[in-house]
């Protein structure tokens, strides 16, 4: 079933036995943001739900609820985004758990919802590396609408002000 412009449920299935439940609309809205942030040429998901029974989920894990992805980024050349890269992009769009995974891969949630007690976890699933503050380094992402800054004069009164003006 098509949850998205660019997600189908069949994405997220459990991949121990094929089942799954309803996804987060919150998760499915902020992949896509992040889509267009990072003009993706695809999102793969290498782990959505997570039943039971399947041997990487935890009882609190958050792809047991539905509201989790593990995720790669494929860029326009065909090349992927790091894992340093969807935390950071990750975290502007609102993701309360992201987890770096291998290189090119991050574990993003949205355990900012009411069902998740523990609402907020930056870390590294490879270090085990739990309190990580941020993961903003400044960079520009090709999707991201930039700001133009305008050089204004203005004259009032014989006095002459000098500003910028941010176009959005
Ligand atoms: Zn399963
Ligand atoms: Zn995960």
């Amino acid at each position: 079933m098509k949850l998205s412009e660019h997600f189908d449920s069949s994405e997220f299935v459990c991949k121990c036995c094929g089942k799954s439940i309803t996804m987060s609309k919150l998760l499915i809205d902020r992949l896509e943001k992040m889509h267009s942030y990072m003009d993706a040429k695809a999102i793969y998901i290498n782990s959505g739900y997570r039943c039971p029974n399947n041997q990487y989920g935890t009882k609190t894990d958050a792809h047991r609820l539905g509201l989790a992805a593990d995720i790669r980024v494929q860029k326009q050349d065909g090349t992927y985004y790091t894992a340093q890269d969807i935390a950071e992009v990750a975290e502007r769009i609102g993701f309360g758990g992201i987890g770096l995974m291998l290189p090119e891969s991050c574990h993003v949630d949205t355990r900012d919802s009411e069902q998740y007690s523990n609402n907020h976890w930056f870390g590294n699933e490879t270090t085990g590396e739990n309190w990580i503050k941020t993961f903003q380094r400044g960079t520009v992402f090709p999707g991201e609408k930039v700001k133009v800054k305008k050089k204004i004069t203005l004259i009032i009164d014989d006095h002459t002000y000098t500003g910028l003006l941010e176009e959005m």
